[in-house]
C-alpha cells in the first residue's frame, strides 16, 4: 500500500486545473451530499487541547467507507510570528483495510471547506435576493468565504472591515479580479448595517462583541465563523436569542460555538436537518438567521474524500513508497528491522 501524498502545492495545482469556481462548486455539492447521508455518518465532537498560545485539535469522522481525521490548530498570535493562525494535516483511511490511502495538506482545504460550509448554510438560510455580502475580519479565511458564498447567492457588492488595514488591502487585491463591487468600511457596524449576508471571521481571545444586535437589519443571514472555541465568541448574545440559529453538530456547538453563551434553547437545527429538508430553512423575509459555524469533522471528511478523488483522477500528488511497512509475511514485522546481531 502506497498512500498518496498531496502537498499544499498539489492542492494549488488541482485548483488551477479544475478552475476555482468548479472546485468550490464540487466541494459545496459534496458537502451537501454528505449532509444528506447524515444517518450513515459517525460524527463526534472534535478533541481539543487548549494551550496559552492556542488550540490543537483532532477531528475524526466516517461515512462507513472512509475514515478521515484532521489535525488542526488555532493560534491567533501566529501571524505576528509570520505563521498562519490555522494550519492542518489530513489523513484519509479506507475503512475496509484500515490503511491510510492519503496524507494531505489540509490547510487550504480547511479554508475551502469553511467557505463551503457557510455557502451551504447561506443557500438554505439567506434571502434568495441577497446582493450585499458583509465581511468582518479579512484574514486568511475571508476570500474563501467570500467567493464560496458568491457561488450560491447573487452577491454584487462586498462591504468589508478589519482592524488591520493591511488585511483589508490584501482582501481587496485578492478579490478584485472576481468582478464584485468592493466597498471598504471603517467599522464592523458599517458592514453589519449594510449586509444581506454577514460573515464574522475574526480571530481574537475571549467573549467579544464584534457585531451588536442593534446593527442587524431584519432578514440578515449571519455566518458566524470566528467564534469556534470555549470562551471565544464574536456575536452579541441577543442576536442568537432573536434569530433562527443553525449549528453543525449540537454537542460541539454548545461547547465551542456562539451558542455556548445562550444554551441549547437557542438552537433551531443542525445543518443536516435543514439541508435534507427535515426542517425548513428561512420561512420569512424578515427573520434573522445565524449559521453558528465552528468547523466540524464531517466537513473535513467531505473535503478529504473530494480531494482524494480529484487528485487520483487528475494524477496529482505522489504515491509514497515505504511510508507504511509491507513485510513479506504480515506477521513478521520484526524482520524489517534487519538488526545486526
Ligand atoms: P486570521 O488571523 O488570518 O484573520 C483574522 C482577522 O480578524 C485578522 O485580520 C484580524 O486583524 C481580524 N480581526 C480581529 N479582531 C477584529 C475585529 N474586532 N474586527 C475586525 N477584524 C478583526 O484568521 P483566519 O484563519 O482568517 O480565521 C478567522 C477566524 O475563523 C479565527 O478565529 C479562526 O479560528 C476561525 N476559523 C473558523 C473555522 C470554522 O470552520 N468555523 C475555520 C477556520 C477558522
Amino acid at each position: 500500500m502506497r498512500p498518496l501524498l498531496v502537498t499544499a502545492a498539489d492542492v494549488v495545482e488541482l485548483v488551477g486545473r479544475v478552475g476555482l469556481g468548479r472546485f468550490i462548486d464540487g466541494l459545496i455539492a459534496r458537502l451537501e451530499e454528505v449532509l444528506r447521508r447524515w444517518r450513515e455518518l459517525t460524527v463526534v465532537p472534535r478533541v481539543s487541547f487548549q494551550y496559552p498560545a492556542g488550540v490543537v485539535e483532532a477531528m475524526p469522522a466516517s461515512d462507513g467507507r472512509w475514515y478521515a481525521v484532521k489535525v488542526v490548530n488555532g493560534h491567533p498570535d501566529n501571524p505576528r510570528r509570520g505563521l498562519l493562525t490555522v494550519v492542518a494535516l489530513g489523513v484519509l483511511v479506507e475503512v475496509e483495510t484500515g490503511y491510510p490511502v492519503m496524507v494531505a495538506d489540509a490547510t487550504l482545504l480547511t479554508a475551502f471547506r469553511t467557505g463551503a460550509a457557510s455557502a451551504v448554510a447561506t443557500k438554505h438560510l439567506a434571502r434568495p435576493d441577497s446582493r450585499v455580502l458583509g465581511i468582518v475580519g479579512t484574514g486568511a479565511q475571508s476570500e474563501f468565504l467570500c467567493l464560496s458564498i458568491g457561488r450560491v447567492a447573487p452577491i454584487e457588492e462586498v462591504v468589508y472591515y478589519d482592524v488591520d488595514p493591511a488585511a483589508m488591502g490584501k482582501f481587496e487585491r485578492n478579490v478584485r479580479p472576481y468582478g464584485l463591487r468592493l466597498t471598504p468600511a471603517s467599522s464592523g457596524r458599517e458592514v453589519a448595517e449594510r449586509a444581506d449576508v454577514l460573515v464574522t471571521a475574526t480571530a481574537g481571545r475571549g467573549r467579544r462583541r464584534v457585531v451588536e444586535r442593534a446593527w442587524l437589519r431584519p432578514g440578515t443571514h449571519v455566518n458566524a465563523v470566528g467564534g469556534d472555541a470555549p470562551g471565544k465568541t464574536e456575536l452579541d448574545p441577543q442576536i442568537l436569542l432573536d434569530a433562527k440559529v443553525v449549528v453543525e453538530l449540537l454537542e460541539q456547538a454548545l461547547v465551542e460555538g456562539e451558542v455556548q453563551n445562550v444554551g441549547k434553547g437557542a438552537v433551531y437545527a443542525e445543518l443536516w436537518e435543514v439541508v435534507s429538508g427535515l426542517k425548513p430553512g428561512r420561512v420569512s423575509r424578515d427573520e434573522i438567521t445565524v449559521f453558528d459555524s465552528v468547523g466540524a469533522a464531517f466537513e473535513d471528511l467531505a473535503a478529504l474524500t473530494y480531494l482524494y478523488e480529484l487528485a487520483a483522477a487528475e494524477g496529482v500528488g505522489r504515491e509514497v513508497e515505504g511510508l507504511l511497512p509491507s513485510p513479506a509475511d504480515p506477521k513478521d514485522l520484526f524482520s524489517l528491522l534487519r538488526l545486526r546481531r
